[in-house]
């Protein structure tokens, strides 16, 4: 067993300085997701995080394909 991470995989003080690109908020570590308290998240694969502005989605967003009952 070792315990050697991938290259790509960022420090952990790098995952505290991650911020929303398009609004600056804090980001945090959800899984597979880094979420923000403004409601955007963005999709971390094979370890590293993509904070691209067109990766944002709201949480609040309206999902395609699935409507919200009332
Ligand atoms: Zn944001």
């Amino acid at each position: 067993m070792g315990s050697r991470r991938p290259a790509t995989e960022l420090p952990p003080e790098a995952w505290e300085r991650l911020i929303c690109p398009s609004c600056r908020a804090r980001l945090a570590r959800d899984g597979d997701w880094l979420r923000g308290d403004c409601g955007h998240r963005y999709p971390i694969l094979h370890g590293v995080p993509h904070l691209l502005p067109e990766y944002a989605e709201r949480d609040d967003a309206p999902v395609p394909g699935e409507t919200r009952a009332p």
